[in-house]
């Protein structure tokens, strides 16, 4: 034990691991941590055990104790080092030197949201829906999971991709007649046929840049 960020990983492993998978019963994880408690967390490995000791710690008889000290043994929880005339010598062993050290689960890579093909994949294009708070990215109308669109900020045929950074969700009209022309002046046009207010074109296009530059990231 060196540091305190030890011990208590320690003591949660014990708790976690080597309790559950070596399914100690109650009198073994008492006398498991009364031993723990009496070796490592004195900076020691080794201990006599004291049978009246133990008995007015945590209640068990010295019989209960001398048949749990066997199955800790044969767990590998303790090893018995010594028999002679002082009494029985025990160690204590560590999870980590009985179970080996903790593996990280495998699915615990972070997503990366640059990677991502938010055109091709359900779950993605509906997490542009979603950022977009269910409403169309140019004229704001309601939109649903069941009717929408997706349009490219940047068209394919001039070289936009399908990040988050170039896909907006878009209702079925805006997205047909948008065609080629660029997002600004496709809003700009919504803006004179009084499909937007001022107000709500000044937004879209704070919008718009926001999303160009990677602020609105979709939640995933
Ligand atoms: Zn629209």
């Amino acid at each position: 034990m060196h540091t305190e960020q030890m011990l208590l990983t320690t003591l949660a492993e014990i708790s976690d691991r080597l309790i559950p998978q070596l399914r100690l019963d109650t009198y073994e994880q008492a006398l498991y941590w009364y031993l723990f408690r009496h070796t490592h967390l004195l900076g020691a490995v080794e201990t006599t055990i004291s049978y009246a000791a133990i008995e007015k710690a945590i209640g068990v008889t010295k019989t209960a104790t001398t048949r749990r000290l066997r199955s800790l043994a044969e767990k590998g929880c303790i090893r018995v080092v010594d028999t002679g005339w002082g009494g029985t010598k025990v160690s204590v062993s560590l999870p980590e030197e009985m179970l080996g050290p903790v593996t990280a689960p495998h699915d615990a890579q972070p997503v990366d949201i640059e990677a991502i093909d938010f055109f091709g994949q359900a779950q993605y294009r509906e997490a542009i829906l979603r950022r977009e708070g269910n409403s169309c990215f140019f004229c704001l109308k309601k939109l649903s999971p069941e009717n929408y669109a997706l349009d490219h900020l940047v068209p394919q045929s001039d070289g936009g991709n399908d990040s988050y950074r170039n896909v907006v969700a878009a209702c079925h009209s805006c997205n047909s007649s948008k065609n080629a022309t660029s997002a600004e002046d496709f809003l700009r046009r919504l803006l004179r046929s009084g499909r937007l207010s001022d107000l709500e074109f000044e937004q879209r296009l704070l919008a718009l840049d926001a999303i160009k530059q990677g602020e609105l990231k979709p939640d995933v």
